[in-house]
């Protein structure tokens, strides 16, 4: 391209840039570059085609997401599913985290946990790829990531929720304070889907950040990790550990927590040791960053395994396709659930869903995790180094066994025809991190549905929703309510 040709197509590209001089050449290229973040373009006004007209939207297809579009499916809604990846299933299946913890409560007396989740796990126990652990605190159960994806397939198709994959949610569509519709991007260009109901199920809170709600994140935001899955890995094993606390500043990479799985159905193990201090993954630039990082850091491992484990024929066979991010943003709801909420295993009239999964706080200050238990007790747990317990309370004869979630903190208001669910809910710090497993964030999905189903057939905004009524639908669909 010649300078005065380059000059004519900065010129026709850049409209709209405040006081910007278009220079000729290389050097104007990265000045642009440079000066990307303070300028601004307008974008030109035009048509959009309509991809699909639904009852209801949902958007982000992890379980969370899945789970709400089935149950509004269930219940006789016609429902759009949008997903950014090429599978659903979100940090269960693209992250491959496999792991669900316990429907029990702490003491395993009582079932606390159903639903969808039961029924995922029951197809996945029929194909051989699920291990179940009933008693144990830190797992109910691991299974086949891959095959977690082919099943929510199968049942999206089955309920007849109409999937968008490689779909990308940009943008609201607010007419008259109403939102209307979301705009979307994919292989077919950019396009709008029309519903009458919303569900934000972006795990970042997308839509309801670009609505310009009030979303807020706490004071330093969980580390991501980049999990692997290795073959060969038991040459290694619980050796690991203490590789990683001896050898790991030689390799760069931060000593942060350590823990992996057999994937049931293969011959690979999952693990999940690396960790990304200082992102968030709510940034383009960052996430970018922490995806880049995050595989650095896979890397060095196996280069630690080579020098210091020589001979063990471990293999890198997989990396995910996306960071597995654990905190972001969150959205200010009707109530933000506490640490004492948790911890004290309060009851709420409108509760939607119960978990006993401990406190867990990935520390981004220093390595390691401390895990708080409803019992009282309390573990700092660092690899290679023996966990540090002691009681973040007094001792009590009798303690609580499970936490709930309410339902208002899933209700952001502002908008009558949206609902939350998964990890954008309204928690402080010490109750997000109990909150955000993967068994509590289904069963928002389900009530996130649920709800937008009985908006849909009263004719109700979300905030006013009967949430009597919408238990009861839980209740009657498998879900425990209590
Ligand atoms: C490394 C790691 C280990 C963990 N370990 C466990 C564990 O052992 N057990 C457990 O239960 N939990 C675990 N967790 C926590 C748990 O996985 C998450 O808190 C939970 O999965 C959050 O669910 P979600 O549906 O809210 O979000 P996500 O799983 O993040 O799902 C969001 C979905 O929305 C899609 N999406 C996002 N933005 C858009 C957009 N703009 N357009 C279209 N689609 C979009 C994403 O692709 C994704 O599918 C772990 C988390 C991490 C990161």
């Amino acid at each position: 391209m010649s300078s005065s040709t380059r000059r004519d197509f900065l010129k026709s590209t850049v409209l709209g840039l405040a006081g910007s001089s278009v220079l000729a050449g290389g050097k104007a290229i990265k000045a642009e570059a440079d000066n990307a973040s303070k300028m601004i373009i307008n974008e030109l006004s035009r048509s959009l085609p309509v991809f699909a007209e639904a009852d209801i939207c949902v958007l982000g297809g992890s379980c969370t997401g899945v789970f709400a579009a089935i149950r509004a499916a269930q219940l006789g809604a016609k429902v759009v599913l949008i997903e950014k990846q090429s599978s659903f299933g979100g940090t269960a299946t693209n992250s491959m985290v496999n792991v669900w913890h316990s429907l029990m409560d702490t003491e395993f007396k009582q079932q606390i946990i159903a639903g969808l989740t039961v029924d995922v796990i029951e197809r996945l126990k029929k194909r051989g790829v699920v291990k179940e652990d009933s008693h144990n605190e830190d797992v109910g159960c691991s299974f086949n990531s891959d095959e977690m994806k082919i099943e929510l397939d199968e049942m999206i198709k089955e309920e007849g929720v109409k999937p968008y994959l490689h779909t990308f949610f940009s943008m609201p569509y607010v007419r008259d304070g109403h939102l209307e519709a979301v705009i979307v991007e994919n292989k077919s260009g950019r396009g709008a889907i029309k519903a009458k109901i919303f569900v934000d199920a972006t795990g970042d809170a997308d839509l309801c950040y670009r609505l310009g709600l009030n979303t807020y994140t706490s004071e330093y935001l969980q580390p991501p990790t980049t999990c692997a899955r290795f073959s060969g890995w038991d040459a290694v094993g619980d050796k690991f550990n203490q590789l990683f606390r001896e050898h790991g500043e030689e390799f760069k990479v931060p000593l942060g927590f350590v823990w992996g799985r057999a994937v049931p159905g293969s011959d690979v193990y999952m693990l999940a040791g690396t960790r990304v201090y200082g992102v968030d993954c709510s940034d383009a630039e960052q996430l970018t960053k922490a995806e880049m990082e995050g595989r650095r850091q896979v890397r060095a491992f196996m280069d630690m395994i080579r020098k210091y484990v020589p001979g063990s024929n471990v293999v890198l066979q997989a990396l995910p396709s996306q960071i597995g991010i654990r905190e972001t943003r969150h959205v200010k709801c009707q109530y933000q659930i506490k640490g004492e909420d948790i911890l004290n295993g309060k009851r709420f009239e409108d509760a939607i869903a119960n978990g006993s999964y401990r406190v867990d706080i990935h520390h981004q200050e220093k390595p390691g995790l401390t895990f708080r238990y409803l019992d009282g007790t309390q573990s700092y747990s660092r690899p290679g180094y023996p966990p540090v317990k002691g009681w973040w309370r007094e001792k009590t004869k009798i303690n609580p066994t499970f936490y709930q979630i309410p339902f208002r903190s899933l209700v952001p208001g502002g908008y009558g025809n949206l609902i939350t669910a998964g990890r954008m809910l309204d928690a402080d710090l010490v109750a997000f991190s109990a909150l955000r497993v993967m068994v509590n964030m289904n069963q928002t999905g389900e009530a996130a549905g649920t709800a937008a189903y009985l908006a849909l057939e009263t004719n109700t905004p979300i905030p006013k929703l009967n949430v009597t009524k919408i238990r009861k639908i839980l209740a009657e669909k498998g879900s425990v309510i209590i």
